[in-house]
């Protein structure tokens, strides 16, 4: 699905990856659950792109519904795939703490619970990273620049592509929430350290961008303050 001229997403408002499409090559922005691979092969075939013309990963933390086929690409094609290297281990297989889940609703649990099901529930793990930090600007197309976003994980980040307009923010915002079907920016579940989540939002308001693309829920289509002044609001609610 494309959004923008250099911008297209892969997956749906369950689960969601999104490539930056310039003439030099291909950016990946999350790489969603291992399945999602056939949708990633499908969205090249549209715009007639190989796989080889991706030059690199970046993930926004080391969730396995973010991993995906990330290892894939890189076993078999030698594709980078870039983490934080606070949620390195995270991507690798570690150890990550057991946070409550808080509110669900059992119809959108079982579409979450579904969808995970078709398109690979068992996460596959990286054997080999590259580890960024904030600030970093990163040698790939659409020249990603790192922000760091502690809070849902210590390692999360938030992906800035001015050439694409687009801040890629993973779960440090979400616009559903997978477990109760709300819709809109707020708060995602299963977050390490909600507090600091929230505070990490004055990481992207100032920033420039038209669009706002979570790992979960629609594209918001306007500026990241408008995203999020939404998210605060709906976290004191
Ligand atoms: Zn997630």
């Amino acid at each position: 699905m494309q959004l923008g001229p250099a911008l297209h997403r892969i997956g749906n408002d369950i689960v969601a990856a999104y490539l930056i499409v310039e003439p030099e090559g291909i950016t990946l922005i999350d790489a969603g659950l291992p399945g999602m691979y056939a949708d990633l092969r499908r969205e090249l075939d549209a715009i007639r792109r190989p796989i080889d013309d991706i030059r690199g990963v970046v993930l926004t933390h080391g969730d396995s519904d973010h991993i995906g086929f990330a290892e894939r690409l890189r076993r078999d094609h030698g594709i980078p795939v870039y983490i934080h290297s606070a949620d390195a281990d995270r991507a690798q297989g570690g150890d990550k703490p057991q946070t409550p889940a808080g509110p669900m609703r059992f119809g959108p649990l079982l579409r979450f619970a579904a969808f995970g099901i078709r398109k690979g529930m068992r996460p596959q793990w990286l054997t080999q990273v590259r580890e960024v930090a904030d600030g970093d600007t990163l040698d790939l197309p659409g020249e990603p620049r790192v922000i760091g976003m502690p809070g849902h994980s210590a390692g999360s980040v938030a992906v800035f592509s001015p050439a694409a307009r687009a801040v890629f923010v993973g779960d440090a915002l979400t616009t559903r929430h997978v477990l109760t079907g709300r819709t809109g920016p707020g708060p995602a579940p299963f977050t390490d350290d909600p507090a600091e989540a929230v505070a990490s939002l004055s990481h992207i308001e100032h920033l420039d961008a038209d669009w706002v693309l979570p790992g979960h829920g629609p594209a918001f289509h306007g500026s990241p303050a408008a995203a999020v002044r939404a998210v605060r609001g709906a976290a004191r609610a």
